[in-house]
């Protein structure tokens, strides 16, 4: 979706025409309960034409697809599902924490005030993301990138 309704908010290069009440109207169009359902939410900066011809390439999409089918395979092996179907026993077992990382995620949940379904959503999240770095613990960075994940639009 667009920032705005007109579509400008964030660029550096044009100016946003919108009220902050007409950016808020918006984006309340998505409703609470269904941004609950998002799992991920990526900001995409407007990038001008010169500084898009001057980036360095990234990771080859073929690179990236073989490390995303390599966890799947990995997750379907370890408990017979994605990590998104994990729920019950098997998420709180394969999903476990330690200390510090559980500590980490408390203070969030309750920062930002999520629902027990988006905060076993971030588990899942962190699970495949701990997954695709080959980890076998959920880590603090790994629970930070999940979050991040959802905050670009706050639910309320
Ligand atoms: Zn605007």
């Amino acid at each position: 979706m667009n920032p705005c309704p007109c579509g400008q908010l964030g660029n550096p290069a044009k100016a946003c025409r919108c009220t902050p009440d007409a950016v808020l109207r918006y984006q309340a169009r998505i409703s609470g309960p269904l941004l609950d359902r998002i799992d991920l939410q990526v900001e995409v900066p407007a990038v001008g034409a010169e500084l898009l011809a001057g980036a360095a390439d990234g990771e080859a999409s073929n690179v990236v697809r073989e490390r995303v089918a390599a966890a799947r395979v990995g997750a379907n092996a370890r408990q017979g599902s994605s990590n998104s179907a994990l729920a019950g026993d098997a998420l709180d077992l394969l999903c476990a924490l330690d200390a510090a990382a559980s500590r980490f995620l408390q203070s969030a949940a309750e920062r930002l005030g999520w629902s027990a379904r988006g905060f076993h959503r971030i588990l899942r999240i962190a699970r495949t993301i701990a997954d695709l770095a080959d980890s076998r613990a959920i880590e603090i960075a790994h629970l930070g990138e999940a979050i991040q994940y959802r905050r670009v639009l706050q639910t309320h």
